[in-house]
């Protein structure tokens, strides 16, 4: 067992900094717990610094090495066992099945990421040979290829204690593309991370990697992650968390002198649309479906389906109304979430537009939400923008359409959303307009299904268009997710010797490069 020290973790050396102190809080027994001191500007400092000078031996590690230390991570944190999903689950309320699973997530997305840069083709070589016959100007001899952009400062996510924090997709994406990382810890599941930086020190140790490839900053305040995305050393950002905090660290790093990607994932209500023939014979089971992808995680996941667009339906909001009343009541993450979990359900309780269709009880202090359904009008949901706010909890508004011309209203008025989902098995002419609205609006547009339960994949995108994500060309989640943190660098008339084996023309590494436009694995 690891007993907890409350320490911040910088380059191989646990440190107690001089910051205010802090607690994480179990929202079961909602009481405090482990003890933590903040750190600061030094910290800051020392971990950038270190990053720095790591990043000059890391970044010209060959794809065997990186994808060993990303194995090792993922060895040493299942290695953690059962104390990992105790102390997580006393973090969180998540419970042990949902973060069983969201390790098995974490360390599939490691080795998935340790078996990318192995094969090494994630690097998109590409190689235009000379033509110095070429009239009426020669042309040059152009390699490129992906390199890593340097130290990544990730923020921990409150809901995704694993897979989106410490060790999760943001670091494993930025390591794998041949850049240290620095943590700025989530502050609601310190513990956690804690135990994560004991994973990671201990891979990287066993691998004999540079120190400064990996700090962890633990702190509560917004003065920590501010410094560390001001600092000259990042140079560039993985955040997960709400679209405040996002863009306000979107604008800390465009004030810089020298500006740097943020790479921030944020708020979304992703929709879901039925067609009205479909709603009439799938009532239920569509209600069902939305009800169970409403609580899962007692609704704290981006993906959450925050409204269902369509038109009026008896059955289907008898039935939502009864799935969600009766599913149990989930615990919420910490009291700061259902705070403001708690301001959105009263905002649109007292809405005069808006009715709540199963009101139920939700005491100031209580950390389980009850499961809601609201409804409103199309004409009342576009007349008012902040009924496409995002309630983060397990919150839907059933949105009531006169008419398929308003549902593709109400498609057309969304701002940018990370997913869309449509049922419309009986409404294929409605399906076709609305993907074609629905694809300029999000990232990913899902059919006869439900938002939550991201697949961790290379087709999978996880980012849409503003205020989804800070970058709509992205993705978090999937193998994708590497190009994010790394640039692309051309060679031009260089010589074979101070090319990387990408780029050479017997091609070392035997990996699929763009030669003069065809796609092969030849030697030039
Ligand atoms: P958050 O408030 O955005 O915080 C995430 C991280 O960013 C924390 O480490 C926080 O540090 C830091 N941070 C936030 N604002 C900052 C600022 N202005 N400057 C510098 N650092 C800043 O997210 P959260 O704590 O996870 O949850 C709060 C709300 O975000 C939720 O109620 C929910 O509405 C939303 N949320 C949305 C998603 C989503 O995927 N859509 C996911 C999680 C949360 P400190 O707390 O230490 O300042």
């Amino acid at each position: 067992m690891i007993s907890i020290t409350g320490q911040s973790f910088i380059a191989g050396q646990w440190v107690t900094p001089e910051g205010e102190n802090f607690q994480s809080f179990n929202p079961y027994e909602k009481t405090s717990m482990y003890a933590f001191s903040s750190s600061g500007a030094v910290e800051v400092e020392q971990a950038c610094q270190a990053a720095e000078q790591a990043f000059q031996q890391y970044r010209k590690l060959d794809g065997k090495a990186i994808g060993s230390l990303l194995d090792k991570i993922a060895d040493e944190i299942e290695a953690l066992g059962d104390q990992l999903l105790d102390v997580a689950d006393s973090e969180t309320g998540l419970g042990r099945v949902r973060l069983t699973g969201e390790r098995g997530r974490t360390c599939g997305q490691l080795r998935a990421f340790g078996a990318l840069v192995r094969k090494g083709e994630w690097v998109q070589a590409s190689i235009d040979t000379a033509l110095p016959d070429r009239a009426p100007v020669p042309k040059p001899d152009l390699r490129r290829m992906l390199l890593g952009i340097g130290p990544v400062a990730v923020f921990g996510a409150s809901n995704f204690p694993f897979a989106f924090s410490v060790a999760g997709g943001d670091t494993a994406s930025a390591l794998a593309a041949g850049n240290p990382v620095i943590v700025k810890g989530h502050p609601a599941h310190p513990a956690t991370s804690e135990l994560f930086a004991h994973a990671i020190a201990s891979a990287i140790k066993q691998c004999g990697m540079p120190d400064g490839v990996f700090s962890l900053l633990q702190g509560a305040g917004n003065e920590l992650g501010a410094a560390l995305v001001r600092h000259p050393s990042v140079e560039a950002v993985g955040f997960t968390g709400s679209e405040s905090g996002g863009r306000a660290l979107m604008d800390i790093a465009a004030a810089r002198p020298r500006p740097i990607p943020v790479f921030a994932e944020m708020g979304s209500i992703n929709p879901l649309f039925i067609g009205p023939a479909t709603l009439e014979a799938q009532a239920e089971s569509i209600a069902a479906g939305l009800s169970g992808s409403v609580c899962m995680g007692t609704g704290q996941f981006c993906t959450s389906p925050g409204l269902a667009v369509s038109v009026a339906s008896e059955a289907f909001e008898t039935a939502l109304k009864d799935t969600l009343s009766e599913a149990p009541r989930g615990y919420l993450l910490n009291p700061q979430i259902a705070a403001s979990l708690h301001r959105g359900l009263e905002r649109l309780k007292k809405h005069p537009r808006v009715e709540w269709l199963n009101e139920a009880g939700f005491d100031a202090g209580s950390m389980t939400p009850p499961n809601a359904v609201f409804k409103t009008s199309a004409r009342d949901f576009l007349a008012d923008k902040t009924l496409s706010e995002e309630v983060f909890g397990p919150v839907t508004l059933y949105v009531v359409c006169d008419d398929e011309a308003q549902i593709m209203q109400v498609a057309e008025s969304l701002n940018g959303n990370l997913t869309a989902s449509v049922h419309a098995d009986e409404d294929m002419a409605l399906a076709a307009r609305l993907y074609a609205v629905l694809e300029q609006k999000v990232g990913r547009v899902i059919y006869n299904g439900y938002p939550t339960g991201v697949e961790v994949c290379p087709s999978q995108q996880h980012g849409g268009p503003y205020p989804a994500s800070s970058m709509s060309t992205a993705t978090s989640v999937g193998t994708g997710a590497i190009v994010r943190f790394a640039r692309f660098v051309a060679y031009q008339g260089t010589p074979q010797a101070l090319l990387p084996d990408a780029l050479k023309n017997d091609n070392p590494l035997g990996i699929y490069r763009m030669v003069n436009g065809a796609l092969t694995k030849a030697a030039i």
